[in-house]
């Protein structure tokens, strides 16, 4: 497994597997790599003769008053898992290697990224649509594989490369849970011991409102969700919200294809997690 700094190294590595006729899957990450991470890393292994990985905390993405500097970053262990899940190449660059001086473009996936997330990250998805499109320029893959678990990045990357006529087959897994429920994270390492036993209800509440019957309207079944969130002391809830999944508006009556999501802050963490819903 090659470890990669440039841009140019990158692209040109990867050039030259498309050249042989290799076809190239791509996880994008932001590293402090868990199951998650690898089970993206394995899906492209199955699919692909080769798979780049790359590991970037993008500065981009970060609002003023969030955890750019403090995110948890653990590079000799994340490239032992790379290995061990079967990448070929991880590509790491600086910050100034894909930002450099007089970087100037912004992508930005208009309506998806002002709604869940966006309305209290301002400016994240904008971050976020902009690396990913220059990571995939980069590494030209014929497929990138993204988690459900950040649900609403999943959903404007796949509108960005539908707008954007990009040459990649998107590809959504599954979430990946602890044996409590708990959706793996990165930023879990910043629950403390009392935090971390209770984390689990965020799933467990999401859980009971995607097993109620379809004659419980959204409202209805919000207001649940809600109820059982705010039992953990000291949380607080960002938003809940039933979605249709493939645009995120508001469900305004129960019908396929939907998706409860939330986000909340358990002490100084803010954590998401979402369930399909029958
Ligand atoms: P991150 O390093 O948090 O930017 O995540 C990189 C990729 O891993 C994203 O596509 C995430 O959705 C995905 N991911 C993170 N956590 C999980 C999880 N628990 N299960 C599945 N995919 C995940």
């Amino acid at each position: 497994m090659r470890t990669i700094r440039g841009p140019g190294a990158m692209a040109a590595a990867s050039a030259l597997w498309r050249q042989r006729g290799l076809s190239v899957g791509f996880v994008p990450t932001m590293g402090a790599l868990h199951e998650g991470h690898v089970s993206l890393v394995r899906r492209a292994r199955a699919e692909n003769r080769r798979v780049a990985v790359s590991i970037f905390v993008n500065p981009a993405q970060f609002g003023p008053q969030e955890d750019y500097r403090r995110y948890p970053r653990t590079l000799p262990a994340d490239l032992a898992r790379c290995r061990r899940a079967g990448a070929d190449a991880v590509f790491c660059p600086e910050a100034g290697g894909v930002y450099p001086e007089g970087f100037s473009t912004q992508v930005e996936v208009r309506g998806l990224s002002d709604r869940l997330c966006g309305r209290f990250r301002p400016g994240h998805f904008k971050g976020v649509a902009t690396v990913v499109l220059k990571l995939l320029n980069i590494v030209r893959p014929h497929a990138a594989y993204f988690g459900e678990k950040d649900f609403q990045q999943l959903v404007v990357i796949r509108r960005m490369a539908a707008d954007l006529d990009l040459p990649v087959r998107v590809v959504g897994c599954p979430i990946i849970r602890e044996s409590d429920g708990l959706a793996m994270s990165s930023r879990n390492r910043y629950l403390g011991r009392e935090e971390r036993s209770l984390a689990p209800l965020l799933h467990g509440a999401l859980a009971w409102g995607a097993r109620q019957p379809r004659g419980a309207t959204p409202a209805v079944l919000l207001a649940g969700v809600r109820k059982r969130i705010l039992r953990v002391p000291g949380i607080s809830i960002d938003y809940v919200s039933l979605v249709d999944g493939r645009d995120l508006t508001d469900a305004r009556a129960r019908a396929d294809g939907q998706r409860l999501l939330a986000a909340v802050r358990l002490g100084g963490t803010r954590l998401i997690d979402n369930v399909e819903v029958a």
